[in-house]
């Protein structure tokens, strides 16, 4: 049995947006809003989050007004709605007093449905007093992990939202968000003061994403084995850190016959706004790009995200690679990683500009991102397990389809950290490795670490092996880098029982890159 008010929001799904079902949650939350509760909706990324508050905003009487701290896509988002014959327009920085009477006119006349504002925007005595005067449908508060102080977005003006319940308490509010752990969660719930909202909260999971992980070692150049066999001919996009890497590698994969465009916010904006448009117009394209790129992007037929860069969070690893197979059909997340991305990553949050506390918060997520990266369980359960969601193996990530051999590493450890003790704990990890692996270097003749009893102790294994146990062993805790001393590797107080022989070390078995073997099942 539908209700009158379901069968009007269908209604309006069909006629303005020309969709024929609501998905997942969003008839549900439709509904809730329509009817006046407050929400705090969590939905991944090209979930359909916008519906949720667009359709109550036509439901009810008066003005929607959505709070968006994206003012750079405000204009795309009014446009798009324009033009399904939605009227629609934002209150921002960008524009023109004369625009802004006119659009203040309108919301004050009741001749407009939707209305997008800048929370800095909304914070203005002149924007409230406007929607005192007004007719207020609704206030939907889109990407409310801004509010959280922990989160890598915060935006001090989402603490002030806050004031939109004391002085409308009439009007129903919609707080959206792709990303919140459950701290998140809570404190977007504490402080816009939603702790009675109906909390709606979707599957985060993306099941026809594969994703993998490897070892770098010549990095573009797995890359480009990667693109080249697994999507050959597809579009996709390439996250690196900084922008010269952008610039190399788009010109690497472009003269390796593989169509790439760079995009970073050292270009030109009119540079950028051309790559991304034929981006999004063009097939058979890569983006290779800093993570400026994304934001409200919607290309469904995105075939793979790869990371050449470790990214700083679970947070951002998830909205990244989330870009990839919006339109359902199989596609995949790769990424190489190595000891150098663990070294430079922590050296970052070292050397930001932070207090410590936050740091600290910093050093927290990377810690889950490196757990991530190093589990030897299923990277899914690992990834939804990050979001507060119980599952349980996949069957489409590279550890379900190759379970990594993990190994007794304790006595390969104890080697290298006896090593980093006998050489003072004063080299970094190439000097250390050359001392296990007994390596004559002009360096190791120099300072003569050839007469040191761990000289070639490790020489059963190659540098490559050596790197993924020392950058294992970061992870694990058991040494860190001191950025202060030329990156040279110390002991923290975790490698003790371990040195004693006290304490057991699992790791990741060194494994060269193979191809996933498809699931047989042989009677
Ligand atoms: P989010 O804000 O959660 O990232 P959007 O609101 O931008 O997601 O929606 C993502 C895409 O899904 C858009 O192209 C949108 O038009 C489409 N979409 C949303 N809801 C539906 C639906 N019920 N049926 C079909 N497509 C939908
Ligand atoms: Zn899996």
């Amino acid at each position: 049995m539908t209700t009158e008010l379901e069968a009007r929001a269908l209604h309006l799904l069909e006629t303005v947006f020309g969709y024929p079902a609501f998905r997942g949650q969003q008839a549900d939350i439709v509904h809730h809003v329509a009817s006046g509760g407050d929400a705090l909706v969590l939905m991944p990324t090209g979930g359909g989050k916008s519906l949720c508050y667009q359709i109550p905003a036509l439901l009810r009487e008066g003005v929607g007004v959505v709070v968006s701290p994206l003012i750079a896509l405000m204009q795309d988002q009014v446009d798009a709605l324009e033009e399904v014959g939605v009227r629609a327009a934002f209150l921002n920085s960008t524009q023109t007093f004369e625009e802004t009477l006119r659009i203040e006119r309108l919301v004050r006349t009741g001749e407009i449905d939707l209305v997008y504002v800048a929370p800095e925007r909304l914070m203005t005595q002149r924007c409230l007093d406007l929607f005192h005067d007004a007719r207020i449908s609704l206030f939907a508060i889109d990407e409310a992990h801004c509010v959280s102080q922990w989160g890598h977005d915060f935006r001090p003006e989402y603490i002030r939202l806050s004031i939109l319940h004391e002085q409308f308490p009439d009007v129903p509010r919609i707080a959206l968000t792709a990303t919140a752990d459950q701290q998140t969660r809570d404190e977007i719930a504490h402080r816009l003061q939603l702790d009675d909202a109906r909390k709606f909260v979707s599957s985060f999971d993306r099941p026809n994403i594969r994703y993998s992980i490897v070892e770098k070692t010549t990095g573009r150049k797995q890359l480009l084995d990667f693109i080249s066999t697994e999507h050959p001919g597809d579009s996709g996009i390439v996250y690196c850190l900084s922008r010269k890497k952008v610039e190399e590698t788009a010109d690497f994969l472009n003269e390796n016959g593989i169509r790439s465009l760079p995009y970073h916010a050292g270009m030109e904006y009119a540079k950028r706004a051309e790559h991304q448009a034929r981006f999004l117009r063009e097939e058979n394209i890569v983006m290779v790009a800093t993570i400026a790129f994304g934001m409200g992007i919607d290309k469904p037929d995105v075939r793979f995200v790869c990371h050449l860069d470790l990214p700083k969070s679970i947070e951002g690893y998830y909205q990244e690679t989330g870009r990839a197979g919006r339109d359902g059909g199989p596609a995949s997340a790769w990424m190489a990683y190595g000891l150098q991305d663990v070294v430079l990553q922590r050296r970052m949050i070292d050397e930001s500009e932070a207090d410590e506390t936050f740091k600290r918060v910093l050093g927290v997520k990377l810690d889950a991102m490196l757990g991530l990266c190093e589990t030897l369980s299923c990277r899914r359960m690992r990834l939804l397990d990050y979001f507060g969601e119980p599952s349980g193996p996949c069957g489409n990530c590279d550890t379900c389809l190759i379970p990594p051999v993990s190994f007794d590493a304790t006595v390969p450890v104890q080697k290298l950290l006896s090593t980093i003790y006998r050489v003072d704990q004063r080299f970094a990890a190439g000097h250390v490795i050359d001392v296990l692996r007994g390596v004559q270097t002009d360096r190791i003749g120099q300072w003569h670490h050839d007469a040191l009893s761990v000289f070639g102790i490790g020489n059963d294994r190659g540098e490559q092996e050596w790197r993924a146990i020392v950058r294992q062993t970061i992870a694990l805790g058991l040494i860190t880098v001191d950025h202060e001393a030329y990156s040279s590797l110390k002991l923290t107080d975790a490698a003790r029982p371990v040195l004693k022989g006290g304490q057991k070390v699992q790791l990741r078995q060194y494994q060269k890159p193979v191809k996933p073997k498809r699931a047989s099942f042989s009677s």
